[in-house]
């Protein structure tokens, strides 16, 4: 066995504290990674705080991962030691049915292991996350990185990156379209930085003027104010797409009013309440309201392979993990710029 210091959470709701435990041993197909930079994601203080009524403790959050590889067990093949390496939400499936075999492993038919807050395959340990100084992880489940990245701003390519990734090209998101962006937050920035480098004319929905400067600087042509009313009328019917980042209660019809006849509504933020949509609401203009998760491996594998060619990566405040519950909360208060990543030398 493998011990490992980590924070995690005890009990719902509870600040994170130090916690030592042990990752197995490598397997045959197994790759064990010494943990460099994990990011921050919003999902962290939902199963933290059990907002979905699905989290597991003891619970060590953290599913944008990278590191170096430490060592491999006999029947690896795509990673050796010093290998720069990725883990996101996925460290398991049953790799054997329809999604697996195409490779969305998210939509496991037998259940996908989630990287944290999850059984393993054994029904019985539990899947402990990156704010922890290893993780051994089977090998289909561990991404190459491409060396040209910064760690700590490629680490949230893992989540933020291939959940706003994923959906826009789902949905072959180009030019000649007008793409919103709702929340300027981790998901939001990389799906803004996507959508520019796609090609798309991109705007900003946001609830903080603040972040008007920013935007700009992701290249986003246009920002909107969405609580000034004057502001959210001018954008009625003109987007054919919209992607929703956010992580709280809202109302999804007076976004709906912003997409023009035809148009689609992503989310991929996850807030606990029900999406309440009058049917006239998307009938008569034959709007399409859908949803995301994550991305399978392969597509992650391509995101990242074309981050590297583009030279994307997140913009980050890299914090030691003593700084956690500090960052949460302005998390929550939605001052972030754009993503939070924990240096774990400071867990040493
Ligand atoms: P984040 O960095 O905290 O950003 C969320 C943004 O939403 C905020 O910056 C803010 O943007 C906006 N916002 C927050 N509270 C709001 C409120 N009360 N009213 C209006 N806007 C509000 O969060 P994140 O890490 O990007 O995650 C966003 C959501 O996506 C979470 O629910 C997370 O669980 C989910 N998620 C889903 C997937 C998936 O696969 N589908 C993957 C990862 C995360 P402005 O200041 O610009 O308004
Ligand atoms: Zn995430
Ligand atoms: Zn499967």
């Amino acid at each position: 066995m493998i011990p490992v210091k980590s924070y995690a959470a005890q009990t719902e709701g509870a600040t994170l504290a130090p916690y030592n435990f042990e990752r197995r041993s490598p397997r045959p197909h197994d790759v064990h990674i010494e943990i460099t930079y994990c990011g921050v994601c919003h999902t962290d203080i939902h199963l933290i705080n059990n907002d979905w009524g699905i989290s597991i403790y003891p619970m060590v959050p953290g599913h944008e991962i990278v590191g170096r590889v430490v060592a491999v067990g006999e029947h690896v093949k795509k990673f050796k030691p010093g290998d720069f390496a990725g883990v996101g939400c996925l460290v398991d499936s049953c790799r054997d049915c329809d999604y697996c075999n195409e490779g969305l492993e998210q939509h496991c038919a037998n259940g996908a292991v989630y990287t944290y807050s999850a059984y393993e395959k054994d029904g019985t340990t539990i899947a402990q996350g990156g704010y922890s100084t290893g993780i051994v992880v089977d090998e289909r489940f561990v991404l190459k990185m491409p060396e040209n990245l910064e760690p700590s701003k490629a680490a949230p390519l893992l989540c933020a990156g291939i959940t706003t990734y994923s959906p826009m090209r789902q949905w072959n998101v180009g030019k000649g379209h007008k793409v919103a962006i709702i929340g300027l937050g981790g998901l939001g920035h990389m799906a803004v930085k996507f959508a520019v480098s796609f090609g798309a004319e991109v705007t900003v929905l946001s609830t903080h003027a603040g972040k008007k400067a920013d935007a700009e600087k992701l290249g986003a042509h246009d920002f909107i104010l969405t609580t000034d009313e004057e502001q959210a009328k001018s954008v009625a019917s003109k987007f054919d797409f919209i992607l929703d980042t956010l992580s709280a209660s809202h109302d999804y019809n007076f976004y709906l009013a912003m997409l023009r006849a035809g148009g689609k509504l992503v989310c991929v933020g996850l807030p606990s309440e029900s999406i309440n949509v009058p049917s006239f609401n998307i009938v008569f203009t034959r709007k399409c309201i859908a949803g995301s998760l994550i991305g399978g491996l392969p597509e992650t594998q391509e995101m990242l392979d074309y981050c590297g060619e583009h030279n994307i990566t997140a913009d980050v405040e890299v914090i030691p993990i003593q700084q956690i519950s500090e960052a949460y909360k302005r998390m929550l208060a939605s001052d972030i710029k754009y993503r939070f990543v924990i240096d774990m030398k400071s867990l040493q």
